[in-house]
């Protein structure tokens, strides 16, 4: 990681330096090969070595330099797309499955913290916030909903008034508090996946961009994954690179949208002032299509986030930016200087559900979480070792969801998204 990253990245910059990890060299045969180190990948490759597998993980950069490393680090219910996208595409019964993964999801991710002792701040709570009538009616639908259809009961409804006497600002009307969600140190959870990993016999291999791949036509085949100096061989491939996986494989390319997304960390504020902030310590997120998201830090900064580049280029100071956001949030913050400003892209699919599926008898792929993916990702990878272990059954329900190109071909795609965006946009505002 190169000294610049270190000091933009909040993340970065408040864990102790990894110790790297060899790049490839050579050709190396194993039972499965990874394409990824975020947390989608490194669950999949502990999930394997725990089922006795001899696993390679290859990450083009450092472990966490996707998403998994920079993201809001809010462990959030559900999926980036409504439960009725699901219920549409799968049907009422599978929909139901899906939503018991989400929520296996978020016990997964205590459950691993616990069990391999991750260092990386987990605090319980999450609060989606809702900024005129509109969303108070539509967060008291949701907990309806989603207590009658899929038995979900942490949450809770806070009104005005009580929100208020939480969050130091005047722009919410409700929340929806979920106790059983929360937030975390993302890279440091990355990090400790990785170590939880390679303890458990999965080699790991960094500064690895995979460039060619040879996907295997039939089952008694292996996989090739190439790099600039090596190849791994492997009878079962699993592809986790998010946004990042650019063009290796242009059928899963055509399925995403890589968006740039910008987050912020303030100067440490003193406990007694970041406190006064947020009084429960729950991470927050409002309902609008550019969402603003915030939440307190273990050394008592307030890291805020929002602002997103449909156009695929950052033309903006991002730092600047999303002080003017914070500050139209918080404006008692107004001296607080901004210590860090960094951004990431997300792996957005058009119905915003995951995008999972296979590319040959043995090669699989996780991918479109949607800028949801904190606690999806690790079930990502506990689904994928299930169909590399032989059941196929989990899986397969996301591997059903159908997914559409975005349209507009590689030129048109994005100055199409940029209008729609500009609609949704308005939508904020009304
Ligand atoms: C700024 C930001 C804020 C976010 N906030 C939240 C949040 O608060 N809550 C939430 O739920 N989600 C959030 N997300 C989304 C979340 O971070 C992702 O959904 C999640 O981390 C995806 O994990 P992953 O392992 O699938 O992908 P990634 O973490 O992106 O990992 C993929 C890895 O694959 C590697 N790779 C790609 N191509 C290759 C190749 N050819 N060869 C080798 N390696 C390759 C990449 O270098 C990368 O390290 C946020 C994302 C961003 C960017």
């Amino acid at each position: 990681m190169d000294a610049q990253a270190r000091e933009q990245n909040y993340y970065y910059a408040s864990t102790p330096r990894p110790v790297p990890h060899a790049a490839l060299a050579g050709e190396q045969q194993f039972d499965a090969c990874v394409i990824g180190g975020g947390i989608s990948g490194l669950s999949a490759a502990l999930h394997l070595a725990e089922r006795g597998m001899r696993v390679a993980l290859l990450e083009a950069q450092h472990l966490g330099y996707g998403g998994s490393g920079r993201s809001g680090g809010q462990s959030i219910f559900g999926y980036a797309c409504e439960m009725s996208t699901l219920e549409k595409a799968v049907g009422a019964a599978d929909a139901r499955r899906l939503w018991d993964v989400a929520t296996e999801g978020l016990d997964l991710q205590r459950e691993l913290i616990a069990r391999h002792a991750i260092d990386c701040d987990y605090t319980p709570g999450h609060m989606i916030v809702g900024l005129k009538p509109r969303h108070d009616a539509s967060l008291r639908a949701e907990l309806e909903h989603l207590a009658a259809r899929y038995d979900y009961h942490s949450l809770r409804l806070i009104g005005r008034d009580e929100l208020r006497s939480i969050v130091a600002s005047e722009r919410y009307t409700s929340a929806l508090y979920d106790s059983n969600g929360g937030h975390l140190h993302p890279y440091r959870y990355t990090l400790g996946l990785g170590r939880a990993a390679a303890r458990a016999g999965v080699t790991l291999f960094e500064n690895s961009w995979v460039t060619k791949l040879e996907v295997a036509q039939h089952a008694g085949a292996d996989n090739l994954a190439h790099t600039a100096a090596g190849t791994v061989r492997a009878r079962h491939l699993l592809i986790a690179g998010g946004a990042l996986l650019g063009r290796l494989v242009p059928s899963l390319a055509r399925k995403l949208m890589d968006i740039g997304t910008y987050i912020a960390a303030t100067q440490p504020l003193g406990e007694e002032r970041a406190r006064s902030l947020i009084s429960n310590n729950a991470a927050a997120a409002d309902m609008n299509w550019i969402l603003d998201y915030f939440r307190r830090t273990s050394d008592h900064r307030l890291l805020f986030g929002g602002r997103v580049s449909y156009s695929g280029i950052d033309p903006f100071d991002s730092g600047r930016v999303l002080r003017a956001r914070m500050h139209a949030v918080f404006p008692q913050l107004t001296e607080a200087r901004i210590e860090y400003a960094w951004g990431g892209y997300l792996d957005i699919t058009l119905n915003r559900a995951p995008h999972f599926g296979r590319l040959g008898p043995n090669a699989y792929f996780v991918q479109g979480l949607s800028g949801h993916g904190m606690v999806i990702a690790g079930m990502a990878g506990r689904l994928a070792s299930e169909v590399i272990g032989g059941t196929a059954e989990r899986f397969d329900i996301f591997a059903r969801i159908p997914h559409r190109n975005f349209p507009g071909g590689t030129w048109f795609r994005r100055p199409a998204l940029v209008l729609a965006m500009l609609w949704f946009r308005l939508l904020d505002i009304l």
